[in-house]
Protein backbone atom coordinates (compact mmCIF):
# COMPACT_ATOMS: atom_id res chain seq x y z
CA UNK A 1 0.00 0.00 0.00
CA UNK A 2 1.38 3.36 -1.27
CA UNK A 3 2.16 6.07 1.90
CA UNK A 4 1.32 9.72 2.02
CA UNK A 5 0.93 12.80 4.89
CA UNK A 6 -2.07 13.51 3.11
CA UNK A 7 -4.37 12.94 0.02
CA UNK A 8 -6.31 15.47 -1.36
CA UNK A 9 -9.28 14.04 -3.03
CA UNK A 10 -10.62 16.77 -5.95
CA UNK A 11 -8.20 18.84 -8.05
CA UNK A 12 -10.28 22.03 -8.29
CA UNK A 13 -9.26 25.34 -6.54
CA UNK A 14 -10.38 23.90 -3.33
CA UNK A 15 -8.04 20.95 -3.28
CA UNK A 16 -4.97 22.91 -5.37
CA UNK A 17 -5.00 26.12 -2.45
CA UNK A 18 -5.62 23.44 0.46
CA UNK A 19 -2.40 21.13 -1.50
CA UNK A 20 -0.23 24.83 -1.28
CA UNK A 21 -1.25 25.41 1.85
CA UNK A 22 -0.11 22.19 3.43
CA UNK A 23 3.03 22.13 1.82
CA UNK A 24 4.12 26.13 2.85
CA UNK A 25 3.27 24.39 6.56
CA UNK A 26 5.60 21.51 6.13
CA UNK A 27 4.15 19.03 4.82
CA UNK A 28 6.18 16.94 2.16
CA UNK A 29 4.11 14.04 1.04
CA UNK A 30 1.02 15.05 -0.51
CA UNK A 31 -0.88 13.33 -3.40
CA UNK A 32 -3.89 15.75 -5.37
CA UNK A 33 -5.99 12.72 -6.69
CA UNK A 34 -8.12 14.17 -9.76
CA UNK A 35 -10.68 12.42 -12.06
CA UNK A 36 -10.78 14.67 -14.74
CA UNK A 37 -7.76 14.74 -17.23
CA UNK A 38 -6.37 18.03 -16.03
CA UNK A 39 -6.30 20.31 -12.53
CA UNK A 40 -8.90 23.30 -11.95
CA UNK A 41 -11.99 21.72 -11.35
CA UNK A 42 -15.35 23.47 -12.90
CA UNK A 43 -13.00 26.54 -13.44
CA UNK A 44 -11.96 25.43 -16.62
CA UNK A 45 -15.18 25.66 -18.45
CA UNK A 46 -16.03 29.03 -16.97
CA UNK A 47 -14.58 30.85 -19.28
CA UNK A 48 -15.93 34.49 -18.31
CA UNK A 49 -13.95 37.01 -16.03
CA UNK A 50 -15.09 38.02 -12.48
CA UNK A 51 -12.51 35.53 -10.76
CA UNK A 52 -9.66 36.88 -8.46
CA UNK A 53 -11.26 40.31 -7.22
CA UNK A 54 -10.85 39.51 -3.57
CA UNK A 55 -7.52 37.36 -3.92
CA UNK A 56 -5.60 38.54 -6.05
CA UNK A 57 -7.22 41.83 -6.63
CA UNK A 58 -7.61 41.91 -10.58
CA UNK A 59 -10.34 40.46 -12.73
CA UNK A 60 -9.28 36.79 -13.78
CA UNK A 61 -11.55 34.24 -16.18
CA UNK A 62 -12.30 30.77 -14.07
CA UNK A 63 -9.34 29.19 -16.41
CA UNK A 64 -6.56 32.14 -15.31
CA UNK A 65 -7.35 31.58 -11.53
CA UNK A 66 -7.66 28.16 -11.97
CA UNK A 67 -4.18 28.65 -13.25
CA UNK A 68 -2.48 30.51 -11.00
CA UNK A 69 -2.62 28.09 -8.26
CA UNK A 70 -1.58 25.39 -10.70
CA UNK A 71 1.12 27.08 -10.94
CA UNK A 72 1.81 27.07 -7.22
CA UNK A 73 1.29 23.54 -7.18
CA UNK A 74 3.75 22.85 -9.64
CA UNK A 75 6.52 24.96 -8.39
CA UNK A 76 6.23 23.12 -5.05
CA UNK A 77 6.54 20.09 -6.92
CA UNK A 78 3.63 18.53 -5.07
CA UNK A 79 2.30 15.39 -6.94
CA UNK A 80 -0.93 14.86 -8.63
CA UNK A 81 -2.78 12.11 -10.18
CA UNK A 82 -5.14 12.96 -13.03
CA UNK A 83 -7.40 10.63 -14.69
CA UNK A 84 -8.10 8.81 -11.58
CA UNK A 85 -11.06 8.31 -9.16
CA UNK A 86 -11.19 7.93 -5.63
CA UNK A 87 -13.86 5.17 -5.28
CA UNK A 88 -13.87 4.79 -1.56
CA UNK A 89 -11.69 5.89 2.23
CA UNK A 90 -12.42 4.09 5.16
CA UNK A 91 -12.74 5.02 8.26
CA UNK A 92 -9.04 4.72 8.91
CA UNK A 93 -8.17 7.03 5.66
CA UNK A 94 -7.40 4.29 3.43
CA UNK A 95 -7.83 5.71 -0.03
CA UNK A 96 -8.98 3.03 -2.35
CA UNK A 97 -8.58 4.67 -6.17
CA UNK A 98 -8.01 3.46 -9.72
CA UNK A 99 -7.10 4.45 -13.21
CA UNK A 100 -6.05 3.38 -16.56
CA UNK A 101 -2.60 2.65 -15.84
CA UNK A 102 -2.37 1.73 -11.93
CA UNK A 103 -5.59 -0.15 -11.82
CA UNK A 104 -7.15 -0.46 -8.47
CA UNK A 105 -4.70 0.67 -6.22
CA UNK A 106 -5.18 2.03 -1.63
CA UNK A 107 -2.86 4.47 0.04
CA UNK A 108 -2.59 4.69 3.66
CA UNK A 109 -3.06 8.65 4.36
CA UNK A 110 -2.51 10.04 7.70
CA UNK A 111 -4.58 13.25 6.86
CA UNK A 112 -7.34 13.50 3.98
CA UNK A 113 -9.19 16.73 2.90
CA UNK A 114 -12.05 16.40 0.88
CA UNK A 115 -12.41 18.92 -2.23
CA UNK A 116 -14.90 17.09 -4.45
CA UNK A 117 -16.90 19.93 -5.35
CA UNK A 118 -20.56 19.63 -6.06
CA UNK A 119 -22.24 18.53 -8.90
CA UNK A 120 -26.09 20.13 -10.38
CA UNK A 121 -29.43 18.94 -9.43
CA UNK A 122 -30.88 16.68 -12.41
CA UNK A 123 -34.09 17.02 -14.22
CA UNK A 124 -35.08 13.97 -12.42
CA UNK A 125 -35.40 15.76 -9.41
CA UNK A 126 -37.56 18.47 -10.12
CA UNK A 127 -40.65 16.70 -11.16
CA UNK A 128 -41.47 18.64 -14.57
CA UNK A 129 -43.95 16.72 -16.66
CA UNK A 130 -43.82 15.91 -20.20
CA UNK A 131 -41.98 13.68 -22.35
CA UNK A 132 -38.05 13.14 -22.48
CA UNK A 133 -37.03 14.40 -26.19
CA UNK A 134 -33.47 15.70 -26.82
CA UNK A 135 -32.87 19.59 -26.05
CA UNK A 136 -32.82 19.35 -21.99
CA UNK A 137 -29.70 20.15 -20.42
CA UNK A 138 -27.78 21.18 -17.21
CA UNK A 139 -26.91 24.51 -17.61
CA UNK A 140 -23.15 23.29 -16.60
CA UNK A 141 -23.76 20.83 -19.57
CA UNK A 142 -24.15 23.18 -21.71
CA UNK A 143 -21.09 25.41 -20.50
CA UNK A 144 -19.11 22.68 -21.23
CA UNK A 145 -20.18 21.75 -24.57
CA UNK A 146 -19.85 26.11 -25.60
CA UNK A 147 -16.50 26.57 -23.45
CA UNK A 148 -14.69 23.72 -23.67
CA UNK A 149 -16.31 20.73 -26.67
CA UNK A 150 -17.02 23.60 -29.19
CA UNK A 151 -21.02 22.11 -29.86
CA UNK A 152 -24.14 24.77 -29.47
CA UNK A 153 -26.36 23.00 -27.64
CA UNK A 154 -29.70 25.05 -29.22
CA UNK A 155 -30.62 28.31 -31.45
CA UNK A 156 -33.95 29.12 -29.08
CA UNK A 157 -33.74 28.79 -25.47
CA UNK A 158 -35.91 28.96 -22.51
CA UNK A 159 -34.27 28.58 -18.76
CA UNK A 160 -35.30 27.47 -15.77
CA UNK A 161 -34.13 28.06 -12.50
CA UNK A 162 -31.85 31.72 -11.76
CA UNK A 163 -28.84 29.81 -10.06
CA UNK A 164 -25.43 31.58 -11.26
CA UNK A 165 -24.27 28.74 -14.29
CA UNK A 166 -28.38 29.49 -15.61
CA UNK A 167 -27.18 33.52 -15.47
CA UNK A 168 -23.92 33.20 -17.21
CA UNK A 169 -25.14 30.74 -19.60
CA UNK A 170 -28.11 32.75 -20.74
CA UNK A 171 -25.06 35.45 -21.54
CA UNK A 172 -23.12 33.19 -22.97
CA UNK A 173 -25.71 31.58 -25.10
CA UNK A 174 -26.82 34.87 -26.67
CA UNK A 175 -23.27 35.80 -27.31
CA UNK A 176 -23.15 32.91 -29.66
CA UNK A 177 -26.11 33.70 -31.71
CA UNK A 178 -28.92 31.66 -29.18
CA UNK A 179 -31.80 33.72 -28.77
CA UNK A 180 -32.40 32.93 -25.17
CA UNK A 181 -36.51 34.07 -24.26
CA UNK A 182 -36.87 33.95 -20.69
CA UNK A 183 -35.35 32.69 -17.58
CA UNK A 184 -38.21 31.69 -14.89
CA UNK A 185 -37.29 31.20 -11.43
CA UNK A 186 -39.63 28.96 -8.57
CA UNK A 187 -38.78 31.00 -6.23
CA UNK A 188 -39.68 35.21 -5.46
CA UNK A 189 -35.85 35.99 -5.53
CA UNK A 190 -33.49 34.89 -7.40
CA UNK A 191 -30.27 32.31 -6.28
CA UNK A 192 -27.73 33.85 -8.06
CA UNK A 193 -25.25 36.81 -7.33
CA UNK A 194 -26.84 40.29 -8.21
CA UNK A 195 -24.19 41.24 -10.57
CA UNK A 196 -24.58 38.43 -12.61
CA UNK A 197 -28.54 39.47 -13.04
CA UNK A 198 -27.42 42.68 -13.95
CA UNK A 199 -24.59 41.68 -16.28
CA UNK A 200 -26.03 38.58 -18.11
CA UNK A 201 -29.73 39.72 -17.90
CA UNK A 202 -30.68 42.88 -17.93
CA UNK A 203 -27.58 44.23 -19.91
CA UNK A 204 -28.96 42.02 -22.61
CA UNK A 205 -33.02 42.44 -22.20
CA UNK A 206 -33.68 39.01 -21.45
CA UNK A 207 -36.87 39.07 -18.69
CA UNK A 208 -35.89 37.72 -15.61
CA UNK A 209 -39.60 36.11 -14.46
CA UNK A 210 -39.80 35.31 -10.73
CA UNK A 211 -42.47 33.03 -9.40
CA UNK A 212 -42.41 31.35 -12.17
CA UNK A 213 -41.61 26.95 -12.99
CA UNK A 214 -41.85 24.58 -16.16
CA UNK A 215 -45.76 23.21 -16.76
CA UNK A 216 -44.83 21.68 -19.62
CA UNK A 217 -42.44 20.58 -22.11
CA UNK A 218 -43.58 20.02 -25.52
CA UNK A 219 -41.77 17.41 -28.58
CA UNK A 220 -41.22 14.01 -28.77
CA UNK A 221 -37.56 13.45 -30.39
CA UNK A 222 -35.96 17.38 -29.76
CA UNK A 223 -37.72 19.85 -27.68
CA UNK A 224 -40.52 22.01 -29.53
CA UNK A 225 -42.29 24.06 -26.96
CA UNK A 226 -42.24 25.07 -22.93
CA UNK A 227 -45.21 25.91 -21.05
CA UNK A 228 -44.32 28.26 -17.73
CA UNK A 229 -46.73 29.31 -15.49
CA UNK A 230 -47.03 31.86 -12.25
CA UNK A 231 -46.85 30.01 -8.94
CA UNK A 232 -48.22 31.03 -5.79
CA UNK A 233 -47.46 31.19 -2.31
CA UNK A 234 -47.83 27.51 -1.82
CA UNK A 235 -45.91 27.33 -4.98
CA UNK A 236 -48.43 25.55 -7.11
CA UNK A 237 -49.01 26.83 -10.54
CA UNK A 238 -51.57 29.53 -11.43
CA UNK A 239 -54.52 28.56 -13.76
CA UNK A 240 -54.92 31.31 -16.33
CA UNK A 241 -50.81 32.81 -15.92
CA UNK A 242 -49.83 30.15 -18.23
CA UNK A 243 -46.93 31.37 -20.98
CA UNK A 244 -45.98 29.36 -24.01
CA UNK A 245 -42.64 30.09 -25.94
CA UNK A 246 -41.56 27.99 -28.83
CA UNK A 247 -38.01 26.58 -28.32
CA UNK A 248 -36.39 23.94 -29.08
CA UNK A 249 -33.78 24.18 -25.88
CA UNK A 250 -34.35 23.83 -21.95
CA UNK A 251 -31.54 24.60 -19.64
CA UNK A 252 -31.84 24.10 -16.22
CA UNK A 253 -29.96 26.04 -13.21
CA UNK A 254 -31.79 24.83 -10.41
CA UNK A 255 -28.93 24.30 -7.54
CA UNK A 256 -25.78 22.34 -6.65
CA UNK A 257 -25.58 19.70 -4.47
CA UNK A 258 -22.10 18.88 -2.80
CA UNK A 259 -20.50 15.77 -4.00
CA UNK A 260 -20.72 13.75 -0.86
CA UNK A 261 -21.14 9.95 -1.76
CA UNK A 262 -17.62 9.40 -0.66
CA UNK A 263 -18.40 11.13 2.14
CA UNK A 264 -21.16 9.61 3.26
CA UNK A 265 -19.71 6.15 3.30
CA UNK A 266 -16.62 7.45 4.91
CA UNK A 267 -18.99 7.76 7.85
CA UNK A 268 -18.29 11.51 7.60
CA UNK A 269 -21.75 13.21 9.01
CA UNK A 270 -23.37 15.45 6.61
CA UNK A 271 -25.46 18.38 7.54
CA UNK A 272 -29.45 18.32 6.51
CA UNK A 273 -29.14 21.69 4.81
CA UNK A 274 -26.18 22.14 3.40
CA UNK A 275 -25.46 18.56 2.45
CA UNK A 276 -22.03 18.81 2.88
CA UNK A 277 -19.95 17.41 6.05
CA UNK A 278 -20.66 19.17 9.56
CA UNK A 279 -17.28 20.59 10.58
CA UNK A 280 -15.74 22.73 13.37
CA UNK A 281 -13.54 25.52 13.22
CA UNK A 282 -10.51 23.77 12.14
CA UNK A 283 -12.61 22.19 8.87
CA UNK A 284 -11.94 19.08 10.34
CA UNK A 285 -14.94 16.51 10.18
CA UNK A 286 -16.81 13.73 12.51
CA UNK A 287 -14.02 11.79 11.48
CA UNK A 288 -10.53 12.64 12.98
CA UNK A 289 -7.53 14.01 10.58
CA UNK A 290 -10.79 14.00 7.62
CA UNK A 291 -10.81 17.96 6.37
CA UNK A 292 -13.47 19.29 3.81
CA UNK A 293 -13.65 22.69 1.92
CA UNK A 294 -14.89 24.16 -1.01
CA UNK A 295 -18.18 23.17 -2.81
CA UNK A 296 -18.22 19.63 -0.66
CA UNK A 297 -18.51 21.16 2.54
CA UNK A 298 -21.06 24.13 1.27
CA UNK A 299 -21.91 25.49 -2.02
CA UNK A 300 -20.24 29.10 -2.79
CA UNK A 301 -20.95 31.70 -4.63
CA UNK A 302 -16.90 33.33 -5.08
CA UNK A 303 -14.05 30.89 -5.37
CA UNK A 304 -11.70 33.35 -3.67
CA UNK A 305 -13.89 32.42 -0.64
CA UNK A 306 -13.30 28.59 -2.00
CA UNK A 307 -9.79 29.29 -1.59
CA UNK A 308 -9.84 31.18 1.70
CA UNK A 309 -11.19 28.43 3.15
CA UNK A 310 -9.04 25.30 1.79
CA UNK A 311 -5.81 27.23 2.64
CA UNK A 312 -7.39 26.73 6.33
CA UNK A 313 -8.00 23.55 5.73
CA UNK A 314 -4.38 22.72 4.60
CA UNK A 315 -3.30 24.38 7.17
CA UNK A 316 -5.10 22.47 9.96
CA UNK A 317 -4.49 19.15 8.26
CA UNK A 318 -0.65 20.15 8.18
CA UNK A 319 -1.35 20.79 12.07
CA UNK A 320 -2.70 17.95 12.61
CA UNK A 321 0.20 15.47 10.85
CA UNK A 322 2.55 17.14 12.60
CA UNK A 323 0.95 17.55 16.34
CA UNK A 324 -2.01 14.75 16.01
CA UNK A 325 -5.65 15.11 17.40
CA UNK A 326 -5.70 18.40 19.57
CA UNK A 327 -8.32 16.91 22.12
CA UNK A 328 -10.52 19.78 23.05
CA UNK A 329 -11.56 20.65 26.30
CA UNK A 330 -14.71 22.21 24.76
CA UNK A 331 -17.03 22.64 22.14
CA UNK A 332 -19.61 25.57 21.47
CA UNK A 333 -22.26 24.58 19.50
CA UNK A 334 -23.61 26.99 16.91
CA UNK A 335 -26.63 27.96 15.98
CA UNK A 336 -28.42 29.44 12.94
CA UNK A 337 -31.97 30.15 13.81
CA UNK A 338 -34.20 33.43 12.34
CA UNK A 339 -33.58 33.55 9.17
CA UNK A 340 -29.95 32.15 8.79
CA UNK A 341 -30.12 28.52 7.23
CA UNK A 342 -27.21 27.20 8.31
CA UNK A 343 -23.27 27.69 9.58
CA UNK A 344 -19.91 26.55 8.58
CA UNK A 345 -18.29 25.93 10.85
CA UNK A 346 -21.14 24.04 13.19
CA UNK A 347 -18.74 23.57 16.51
CA UNK A 348 -15.73 26.14 17.57
CA UNK A 349 -13.15 25.15 19.69
CA UNK A 350 -12.61 28.20 21.83
CA UNK A 351 -9.18 27.18 23.21
CA UNK A 352 -7.62 25.49 19.93
CA UNK A 353 -9.30 27.83 17.31
CA UNK A 354 -6.88 30.68 15.44
CA UNK A 355 -7.76 34.38 16.26
CA UNK A 356 -10.53 34.86 14.25
CA UNK A 357 -13.01 32.02 12.45
CA UNK A 358 -14.52 33.54 9.96
CA UNK A 359 -18.43 31.86 9.96
CA UNK A 360 -19.83 31.61 6.44
CA UNK A 361 -23.70 30.80 6.03
CA UNK A 362 -26.62 31.95 3.96
CA UNK A 363 -30.30 34.05 4.57
CA UNK A 364 -33.37 31.61 3.52
CA UNK A 365 -35.04 34.73 1.80
CA UNK A 366 -34.50 38.53 0.98
CA UNK A 367 -33.82 40.77 3.97
CA UNK A 368 -34.05 44.50 3.25
CA UNK A 369 -32.28 47.00 6.23
CA UNK A 370 -32.09 44.44 8.81
CA UNK A 371 -29.36 43.11 10.50
CA UNK A 372 -26.90 40.03 11.76
CA UNK A 373 -26.61 39.47 15.48
CA UNK A 374 -24.60 36.80 17.33
CA UNK A 375 -25.58 36.03 20.65
CA UNK A 376 -23.25 34.41 23.14
CA UNK A 377 -25.67 32.64 25.26
CA UNK A 378 -28.49 34.76 25.57
CA UNK A 379 -26.04 37.58 25.66
CA UNK A 380 -26.25 40.11 22.30
CA UNK A 381 -22.46 40.59 21.12
CA UNK A 382 -22.36 41.72 17.82
CA UNK A 383 -25.19 43.14 15.94
CA UNK A 384 -24.18 44.29 12.12
CA UNK A 385 -27.00 46.15 9.54
CA UNK A 386 -27.43 44.58 6.12
CA UNK A 387 -28.61 46.74 3.76
CA UNK A 388 -29.84 43.77 1.83
CA UNK A 389 -29.65 40.36 2.09
CA UNK A 390 -30.70 37.50 -0.16
CA UNK A 391 -30.35 33.75 -0.51
CA UNK A 392 -27.71 33.48 -3.46
CA UNK A 393 -24.90 35.38 -1.85
CA UNK A 394 -22.34 33.98 0.85
CA UNK A 395 -22.74 35.99 4.33
CA UNK A 396 -20.46 35.56 7.13
CA UNK A 397 -19.48 36.74 10.97
CA UNK A 398 -15.90 37.05 12.73
CA UNK A 399 -15.42 35.00 15.48
CA UNK A 400 -12.56 35.91 18.10
CA UNK A 401 -10.73 34.09 20.04
CA UNK A 402 -9.95 37.15 22.51
CA UNK A 403 -13.59 37.49 22.51
CA UNK A 404 -14.59 34.36 23.70
CA UNK A 405 -12.15 34.39 25.80
CA UNK A 406 -14.18 36.27 28.02
CA UNK A 407 -16.75 33.66 28.38
CA UNK A 408 -15.36 30.29 30.06
CA UNK A 409 -18.71 28.73 30.58
CA UNK A 410 -20.11 29.58 26.76
CA UNK A 411 -21.54 26.64 25.43
CA UNK A 412 -23.52 28.00 23.02
CA UNK A 413 -23.33 31.02 20.05
CA UNK A 414 -26.42 32.02 17.71
CA UNK A 415 -26.56 33.81 14.68
CA UNK A 416 -30.08 34.83 13.57
CA UNK A 417 -31.47 38.31 11.03
CA UNK A 418 -33.20 40.89 13.71
CA UNK A 419 -34.74 44.18 12.77
CA UNK A 420 -31.75 46.65 11.94
C1 LIG B 1 -20.88 28.05 -13.90
C2 LIG B 1 -20.17 28.59 -12.72
C3 LIG B 1 -19.86 29.93 -12.71
C4 LIG B 1 -19.15 30.47 -11.63
N1 LIG B 1 -18.83 31.79 -11.68
C5 LIG B 1 -18.05 32.31 -10.70
C6 LIG B 1 -17.58 33.67 -10.78
O1 LIG B 1 -17.89 34.41 -11.71
N2 LIG B 1 -16.76 34.11 -9.80
C7 LIG B 1 -16.39 33.30 -8.76
O2 LIG B 1 -15.64 33.73 -7.90
N3 LIG B 1 -16.85 32.02 -8.65
C8 LIG B 1 -17.66 31.51 -9.59
N4 LIG B 1 -18.08 30.20 -9.51
C9 LIG B 1 -17.79 29.43 -8.31
C10 LIG B 1 -16.46 28.67 -8.32
O3 LIG B 1 -16.14 28.27 -9.60
C11 LIG B 1 -16.61 27.46 -7.43
O4 LIG B 1 -16.98 27.93 -6.18
C12 LIG B 1 -15.29 26.67 -7.30
O5 LIG B 1 -14.89 26.20 -8.57
C13 LIG B 1 -15.44 25.46 -6.36
O6 LIG B 1 -14.20 24.81 -6.22
P1 LIG B 1 -14.07 23.31 -5.69
O7 LIG B 1 -12.63 22.95 -5.80
O8 LIG B 1 -14.74 23.17 -4.40
O9 LIG B 1 -14.93 22.42 -6.71
P2 LIG B 1 -14.66 22.03 -8.25
O10 LIG B 1 -14.11 23.15 -9.03
O11 LIG B 1 -15.94 21.42 -8.71
O12 LIG B 1 -13.55 20.89 -8.14
C14 LIG B 1 -13.80 19.60 -7.62
C15 LIG B 1 -12.90 18.61 -8.31
O13 LIG B 1 -13.00 17.34 -7.66
C16 LIG B 1 -12.95 16.33 -8.66
N5 LIG B 1 -13.56 15.10 -8.09
C17 LIG B 1 -14.82 14.94 -7.61
N6 LIG B 1 -15.01 13.68 -7.17
C18 LIG B 1 -13.82 13.02 -7.35
C19 LIG B 1 -13.39 11.69 -7.09
N7 LIG B 1 -14.21 10.77 -6.54
N8 LIG B 1 -12.12 11.35 -7.41
C20 LIG B 1 -11.27 12.27 -7.96
N9 LIG B 1 -11.64 13.56 -8.23
C21 LIG B 1 -12.89 13.93 -7.93
C22 LIG B 1 -13.75 16.92 -9.81
O14 LIG B 1 -13.44 16.30 -11.04
C23 LIG B 1 -13.31 18.39 -9.76
O15 LIG B 1 -12.21 18.64 -10.60
C24 LIG B 1 -18.79 29.64 -10.56
C25 LIG B 1 -19.13 28.29 -10.57
C26 LIG B 1 -19.81 27.76 -11.64
C27 LIG B 1 -20.16 26.28 -11.62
Amino acid sequence: MLQYDLVIVGGGPAGLAAAVSARDNGIEKILIIERDNELGGILNQCIHNGFGLHTFKEELTGPEYAGRFIDQVKERNIEYKLNTMVMDISHDKVVTAMNRVDGMFQIAAKAVILAMGCRERSRGALNIPGYRPAGIYSAGTAQRLVNIEGYMPGNKVVILGSGDIGLIMARRMTLEGADVQVVAELMPYSGGLKRNIVQCLDDFDIPLKLSHTVIDIEGKERVTGITIAEVGPDRKPIPGTEEHYDCDTLLLSCGLLPENELSKTAGVELSNITSGPVVNDALETNIEGVFACGNVLHVHDLVDFVSQEATNAGKNAAKYIKEGESKSSRNVQIHAVDGVRYTVPCTIRPEEMDDTVTVRFRVGQVYQDCAVATYFGDELVNKRAKKIMAPGEMEQVILLKSKLAEYPDLKDITIKIEEA
